[in-house]
């Protein structure tokens, strides 16, 4: 079975959905943030994000001024976060580019997520400081977060599985095909 063929079901009732969200636990206990912490661009893992070599990378699109990236710590299959490749924090520092390229992404992001898993909804947002939620307040990111009805119910009892590394990278495959180039 290839991955493609795995995934397209994506965000219905088989396996994936029970395998993906535990991996928040990992950043909640804040178990692989760097020594220097996520302020510093040196260890923001969106300024690092871009760079990493294929096969590792959870880059989805890169724009101009942007990019998406599936997020290493999804609440549902297919979270994806849009970010400019410049560390800023605040939504108000992005110049009008920044600022048109992130949500022009943030539409597409919707229409390939919902091509590719059927979702019913979506959360979209951006958490602006460590008051307001933001894990990694230093780099700024819109979360687009697909739903599905029912998806909330099951969340907190499988909130201890192991998730598979593996299926990150193939649904990163799945949805860079699926991006308009
Ligand atoms: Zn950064």
């Amino acid at each position: 079975m290839t991955g493609a063929e795995r995934h397209t079901d994506i965000g219905t009732t088989d396996g994936l959905e029970r395998l993906w969200t535990p991996h928040r636990m990992t950043y909640v206990t804040g178990e692989d943030r760097p020594d220097g912490g996520y302020e510093r661009p040196t260890g923001c893992p969106f300024c690092r994000a871009p760079g990493l070599p294929p096969g590792e990378s959870l880059v989805v699109a890169r724009g101009g001024h942007v990019f998406a990236v599936l997020n290493l710590y999804p609440y549902n299959p297919g979270h994806l976060l849009v970010c400019p490749y410049r560390h800023v924090a605040d939504y108000t520092d992005l110049d009008p580019a920044e600022t048109t390229e992130l949500a022009a992404f943030t539409q597409t992001a919707m229409r390939v997520v919902r091509k590719v898993s059927n979702a019913h909804g979506f959360n979209l947002g951006m958490n602006q400081g460590g008051v307001a939620g933001a894990g990694i307040a230093a780099h700024l990111h819109q979360h687009v977060v697909p739903r599905w009805g029912g998806d909330a119910n099951f969340m907190p009892v499988i909130a201890r599985t192991k998730v598979l590394p593996q299926l990150l990278t193939d649904t990163r495959d799945l949805l860079a095909r699926a991006w308009p180039s």
